[in-house]
């Protein structure tokens, strides 16, 4: 017998949390996880999965506009943002559902209550009750992070945009990284007035320059406005509800919702974490070894509330890893080399491996390949807006060490793409592969 209450006392039940219990308790362990919120964390309950139906939803504007160019005599018609919310709001009570069942069949216990760190063995819950576990995993995320600025409570976040009442005529959205570019994008279409508010000069920092350029090209062709070096002063609220966004210098804009896309901070703030020792990052973020351990030997930590990669599928890795390290007795690292990663902007972009300008500083020499083309749909239906490929090669071995994609699908075309780069695959083997013909995929293989 253990003298522990359970083997593992996992905290957050999210991506990493709930691939962690799963695979422990399948491991032979006896397993808890604690759940303040909702089952399925930012992903499942109010990021990755209701977005992307966001986006699917989005969608429709263009190709019911496009369908009359291929024969369709579709009537003007109109867009109902309540329909699309609860519709979404009920298929993620649905993958909570399910998220629930993994757990049950699993045989782990889900506690509905907020815990705490008490010590290296020990948490307390809400309700008071106190747990002993052989080892703690923390994986509790991130949270969106809102600017020190003068009536920021007057605008939402991530957490709260899925369940507006209304589709805002005018939304201001700060920041402009993954969610600001997302949200732009599923707005715009939805028929918003979009004014997106950046306090440098660049979009997306992190991927491919080229790309971002076409996304901010694109983005503004469409209609969506920037406002770029911008120093918001204070968002104000008017008696009839609406807002005003002022900014030191330039004229204010008037706004119904004000959306803060402006990064996620990790999760840690009232954990308890200093009773056991350990210890955080100046962000707030927990330090761990590769196997994810923290500098307290029997508590572990996965997922954003980590910060080494804010991406689900980094998350899952990283908890099913430590599971079967533990519980599973086959130690097992995570290969954060070459992790894909995508923006479902409109249209949407995806990049694995180096960027031009990082292979430029690290390499000897760098050949690029690009294709910049509009595809054939596109061309049908009357728009001008291009896709852009770009393929960057290390000179001196021919190795494709990064490939940087925007346009229709580019996420999905990437996932496949970036397993022969992960692969350490070459340019002559890309070229060695037939086209299939005709696909935006081919170009891949058809770079000059
Ligand atoms: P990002 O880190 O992508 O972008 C944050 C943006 O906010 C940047 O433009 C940043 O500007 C700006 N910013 C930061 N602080 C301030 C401030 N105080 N005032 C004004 N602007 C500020 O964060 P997101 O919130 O968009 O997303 C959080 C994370 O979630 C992402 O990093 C990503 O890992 C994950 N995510 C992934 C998605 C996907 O895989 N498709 C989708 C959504 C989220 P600057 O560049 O100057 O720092």
């Amino acid at each position: 017998m253990s003298d522990y209450d359970f083997d593992l006392f996992v905290i957050g039940a999210g991506s990493g949390g709930v691939r962690a219990s799963r695979v422990a308790s399948a491991h032979g362990a006896k397993v808890a996880v604690a759940e303040e919120h909702r089952v399925g964390g930012t992903c499942v309950i109010r990021g990755c999965v209701p977005k992307k139906l966001l986006i699917y939803g989005a969608h429709f504007a263009e190709d019911l506009k496009d369908a009359r160019r291929f024969g369709w005599n579709v009537p003007d018609c109109d867009f109902e943002w309540t329909t699309l919310r609860d519709n979404v709001l009920a298929d993620v009570d649905r993958l909570e559902g399910l998220y629930r069942n993994t757990l049950d069949n699993h045989k782990v216990e889900l506690i509905a209550e907020r815990a705490t760190v008490t010590g290296p063995h020990s948490v307390k819950l809400a309700g008071g009750r106190e747990i002993s576990a052989k080892y703690i995993l923390v994986a509790t995320g991130a949270w969106p992070v809102v600017p020190d600025v003068e009536g920021a409570e007057h605008g939402i976040t991530s957490n709260e945009v899925f369940h507006l009442d209304e589709c805002p005529g005018r939304i201001v959205i700060v920041g402009g990284g993954y969610i600001a570019n997302e949200f732009a994008g599923i707005f715009h279409q939805f028929g918003s007035h979009v004014t997106m508010v950046n306090r440098g000069g660049t979009l997306l920092r992190g991927y491919d320059e080229s790309v971002r350029d076409r996304l901010l090209q694109i983005s503004m062709t469409k209609g969506i406005n920037f406002r770029f070096n911008a120093h918001m002063e204070k968002v104000e609220k008017n008696e009839d509800g609406t807002l005003c966004v002022r900014f030191k210098d330039g004229d204010p804009v008037p706004a119904d919702v004000v959306l803060f896309a402006t990064g996620r901070r990790p999760h840690t703030d009232g954990l308890g974490l200093e009773a056991a020792g350990v210890e955080l990052d100046d962000k707030g973020a927990i330090k761990v070894d590769e196997y994810s351990r923290t500098s307290c030997d029997s508590i572990y930590a996965v997922g954003d509330v980590t910060d080494r990669l804010q991406l689900t599928p980094v998350a899952i890795r990283e908890g099913h890893a430590f599971a079967d390290t533990l519980f599973g007795n086959n130690p097992r690292t995570v290969d954060y080399g070459c992790v894909p990663s995508a923006v479902f902007s409109h249209p949407p972009l995806a990049g694995v491996g180096m960027t031009e300008a990082q292979a430029r500083n690290t390499l000897g020499t760098v050949k690029i390949y690009t294709s910049d083309f509009r595809p054939m749909k596109n061309v049908l239906a009357g728009r001008e807006e291009r896709a852009l490929y770009k393929m960057v090669v290390d000179a001196t071995t021919d190795r494709v060490v990064g490939l940087h994609m925007i346009g229709p699908d580019a996420p999905e075309i990437l996932q496949a793409a970036a397993v022969a780069v992960k692969a350490g695959l070459t340019k002559q083997d890309f070229d060695d592969t037939v086209a299939l013909h005709p696909s935006m995929a081919e170009e891949l293989v058809l770079l000059k």
